[in-house]
């Protein structure tokens, strides 16, 4: 069906979004991170980016938290541009764990398979691939540039939250020699798990997130910089990757119900995509139990209930002043 939305129709459902979610109770602040467990649990931000460069937005929106897994999304794009799709494949995968972000048995089980670059073991694989080889500096230099394309501005270490992460993150520790064993790490392992742990304690906003998830709607190019980040070609393997493991091992039901591709992360943001439509972002602390902020998937199935959009719907939508 052809599906016309008047963008006024969307500021009155974010606020009503915000409205009607705020004082959702429920979840905890990650807390296995110990700078993540300080964080105020009552902020909340909802932000939606249209392709038009127009930002629709409510709460906290320029309140700076930790980006955590969302960058797994960002370095998955880098080495999509660097290395192509097929090559993605072969060294990391692309298949839905249906466990936990940092699971070990995922890669016992997998036989030897990060599965995904959205996933804490993929993700550390993906890191080892950055070019170039062998150089933590300029792998870091492309990681940070990336993301700042994506996002349309800088986003800043927290370095309180790297130090944190830095000193707690043994289990992270022991995927990365363990795919060093398997031969899934294509640079040095210690580099490659703190090339992570950096991008992960990057400062982010909720509406740095909506704009990077409508760069991923926009086929690559960021509605605010004009710029073409990543090769069109390249939105539906993204796309899939997100909407096949976004939410770890909630990623059926959070597919099912919200019709939205999205990366959730353990300071609180969820980042949404809706091919050609928009990107969507939103931000809360407290978790549920597979580490998915409680307030931010409210927030995003309602808008997307409300103005009626479903990525499986075959609807095509267009937005109008
Ligand atoms: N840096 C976190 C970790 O590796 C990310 C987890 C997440 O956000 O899901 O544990």
């Amino acid at each position: 069906m052809k599906k016309t939305i008047k963008t006024d129709e969307i500021y009155e459902v974010v606020k009503q979004a915000y409205a009607e979610t705020r004082n959702l109770k429920g979840g905890k602040n990650a807390d296995y991170i110990p700078f993540l467990d300080k964080i105020d649990p009552n902020l909340f931000g909802i932000a939606v980016c249209l392709p038009s460069g127009e930002i629709i937005e409510a709460g906290d929106t320029d309140y700076v938290f930790g980006i955590e897994s969302i960058s797994k999304v960002h370095t998955a794009i880098l080495i999509l541009q660097q290395y192509g799709a097929e090559k993605v494949m072969q060294q990391i995968g692309a298949d839905a764990t249906g466990l936990p972000f940092n699971s070990i048995l995922a890669i016992l089980m997998e036989n030897d398979h990060p599965s995904t670059p959205l996933v804490n073991a993929g993700a550390i694989s993906a890191d080892s691939m950055v070019k170039p080889l062998g150089n933590p500096e300029e792998k870091w230099k492309a990681i940070v540039e990336n993301m700042t394309d994506l996002c349309g501005s800088e986003l800043k270490l927290l370095d309180e939250l790297y130090q944190s992460e830095s000193e707690t993150n043994y289990n992270n520790r022991a995927i990365a020699w363990l795919l060093k064993s398997y031969n899934r790490i294509y640079d040095d392992p210690q580099m490659s798990l703190d090339l992570y742990t950096r991008h992960c304690s990057m400062g982010v906003t909720t509406k740095q997130l909506a704009i990077a998830g409508c760069t991923i709607a926009n086929r690559g190019k960021n509605p605010i910089t004009g710029k073409q980040v990543f090769e069109e070609s390249l939105m539906p393997n993204i796309v899939s990757l997100i909407a096949s493991v976004g939410f770890y091992e909630h990623t059926g039901d959070w597919i099912y119900t919200s019709g939205i591709p999205a990366k959730t992360g353990v300071g609180g943001g969820v980042m949404g995509t809706l091919p050609g439509v928009f990107g969507i972002a939103a931000f809360a602390p407290p978790l549920d139990e597979a580490g998915n902020s409680v307030k931010a998937q409210a927030a995003i199935k309602y808008i997307a209930r409300e103005i009626g959009v479903n990525v499986f719907s075959g609807d095509s939508i267009e937005i109008i002043k």
